[in-house]
């Protein structure tokens, strides 16, 4: 599977793939984001938001697993995934519905998720490295269709 590899060297440079990836959103795009806590998951989302049209704030859906943006060129719905318990917790947010709806669909922590994820998702990857410097980031994608 082909695999994009980024380097970013700033948090505007992060937002900024993020925003690329807003504006090129497709309907039904499933978007499976992992990487540590502080990693630049949720700026990442920042970024798409704003790429697809979303003004106002985002930050992470702490006690509401999802968020649901509507006024964006398309349904954006902001996962957060970090303190579920049981992956069923999913099933009673309706988790399906969403995820193969119209809409575009970010997850954060998905690897907690791993057996309830579609196929067919975009598996985004983020990853520090010291010694490339303190605000070094890889962000490696795959699972995009051509
Ligand atoms: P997560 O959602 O993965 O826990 P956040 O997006 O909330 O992470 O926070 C990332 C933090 O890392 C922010 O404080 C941001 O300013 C900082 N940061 C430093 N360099 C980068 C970078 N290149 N890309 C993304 N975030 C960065
Ligand atoms: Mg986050």
């Amino acid at each position: 599977m082909q695999m994009i590899e980024y380097e970013t060297f700033s948090p505007e440079e992060t937002f900024a793939i993020g925003e690329r990836f807003g504006q090129q959103a497709k309907p039904g795009q499933v978007l499976a984001l992992t990487g540590d806590l502080g990693v630049g998951k949720t700026l990442f989302t920042q970024g798409l938001a704003k790429g697809l049209g979303i003004d106002g704030p985002v930050s992470s859906p702490t006690f509401t697993i999802v968020q649901v943006y509507e006024n964006g060129r398309l349904p954006f719905y902001h996962f957060d995934v970090y303190r579920i318990a049981d992956p069923e917790e999913m099933d009673e947010i309706g988790f399906d519905d969403y995820v193969y709806g119209e809409g575009i669909c970010l997850i954060e922590w998905a690897e907690l998720i791993e057996d309830i994820l579609p196929e067919n998702c975009i598996r985004i990857t983020i990853e520090k490295n010291l010694e490339k410097g303190f605000d070094y980031r890889t962000i490696r994608v795959s699972g995009m269709e051509e």
